[in-house]
């Protein structure tokens, strides 16, 4: 009998080539294999033969919502600064998606970035993605040639031997602690739906960090970011992060240093979170494109974790709302923008 991927994988490939075949896409965004074990790479299919190439595993591990912008923009008719816009409705493109990868959409089209008419989403249910530094580590680092999934295991041949690992124990932190794995947003189904998972202790990995005194947490995240290479994979990974200059490479003026000296790198991390509060999904993209292993991740979960329990808001889960920082309430709390001090009188 057939695994979940490769059900999905067929489902997938039809129903991305039935659109290309009628001419309701222009193209399809998906993965495709990568070209060393463990690795996929986003995959634009424009004829229904391109489609046969689209995969689905558990090592999709980017966020297909970051390519939207410039792929909706691709597809539609070349035209001069001085052209009108063209007449009638502009082409469409596919897209498979996740519970994440789905609200991330909702985000991007609350923000204008994309717009949902012309986007036909193959909603899909994820079981969590791999993550890559597990394996490597289950596996003493050494080199993988080949590897086979099962639905609940992995079978790794590295050195010639050949090792079963669970598949859960090494998916990424952010698909053990996700509660929202199926498509909030789609207009087609593929493959089995689960129902959302329970996770008792999703924002636990935060709940350690805040047991800290600010001393011992300052030494964490300076031990986490120490090896920062300012690549701005993690940036550049982001379906968040689609400023035409982003505050790190602006030079007039200039927000922050370009070097990999700890403050400018602590201000890089802070302020890229930030920018992320109330947005962000907890996708993990950001943390499988960084080339040096750093959990930066942890700071939008600490502001995903601090919005949720503010403003009962998770981002990218109602397109009729406003995005919570977008927004306000009178009532809404307002303790952490302003600490009362000299006997001031706290409201
Ligand atoms: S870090 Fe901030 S300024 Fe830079 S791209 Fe992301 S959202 Fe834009
Ligand atoms: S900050 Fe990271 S986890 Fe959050 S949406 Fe961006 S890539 Fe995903
Ligand atoms: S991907 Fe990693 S090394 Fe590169 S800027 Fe981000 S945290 Fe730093």
């Amino acid at each position: 009998m057939n695994n979940v991927n490769d059900i999905i994988t067929q489902e997938l490939r039809a129903f991305a080539s039935s659109l290309l075949e009628s001419g309701e896409v222009s193209a399809f965004l998906g993965f495709a294999h990568g070209s060393l074990p463990m690795t996929t790479r986003p995959f634009v299919a424009k004829t229904p033969e391109d489609a046969q190439k689209l995969v689905w595993n558990s090592f999709c591990v980017l966020n297909l919502a970051n390519y939207l912008p410039a792929l909706l923009k691709s597809i539609e008719p070349p035209r001069g600064p001085k052209d009108p816009p063209p007449e009638g409705p502009l082409p469409k493109a596919g897209v498979i998606a996740t519970g994440c990868w789905s609200r991330n959409i909702v985000v991007q089209t609350q923000e204008n970035q994309v717009d949902r008419s012309r986007l036909v989403i193959a909603g899909v249910s994820s079981r969590g993605m791999v993550d890559r530094k597990k394996v490597l580590k289950a596996l003493d680092g050494k080199e993988i040639t080949k590897i086979e999934e099962k639905d609940h295991d992995l079978i790794v041949e590295a050195d010639g031997a050949i090792k079963e690992l669970n598949r859960w124990s090494v998916t990424r932190d952010n698909c053990q602690s996700c509660v929202h794995s199926s498509a909030v947003v789609f207009d087609h189904w593929i493959g089995p739906k689960l129902d959302d998972r329970q996770a008792p202790n999703r924002f636990k990995q935060i709940e350690d960090i805040e047991k800290m005194t600010a001393d011992e947490r300052w030494a964490w995240f300076s031990k986490e970011i120490e090896t920062c290479i300012r690549c701005y994979a993690c940036r550049n990974a982001c379906p968040l992060c689609y400023c035409e200059t982003c505050f790190v490479d602006d030079s007039n003026p200039q927000w922050v240093g370009k070097s990999i000296e700890k403050a400018d790198a602590a201000i890089f991390h802070l302020l890229r979170a930030f920018h992320c509060a109330g947005r962000c999904t907890d996708c993990g993209a950001c943390e499988s494109a960084c080339p040096m292993g750093i959990r930066m991740r942890l700071l939008t979960k600490k502001l995903e974790k601090d919005v949720f329990e503010l403003f009962g808001d998770e981002a990218g889960m109602d397109a009729s709302k406003p995005l919570t920082m977008t927004t306000y309430k009178l009532e809404d709390p307002q303790g952490f923008i302003f600490e009362p001090k000299h006997g001031q009188k706290k409201e």
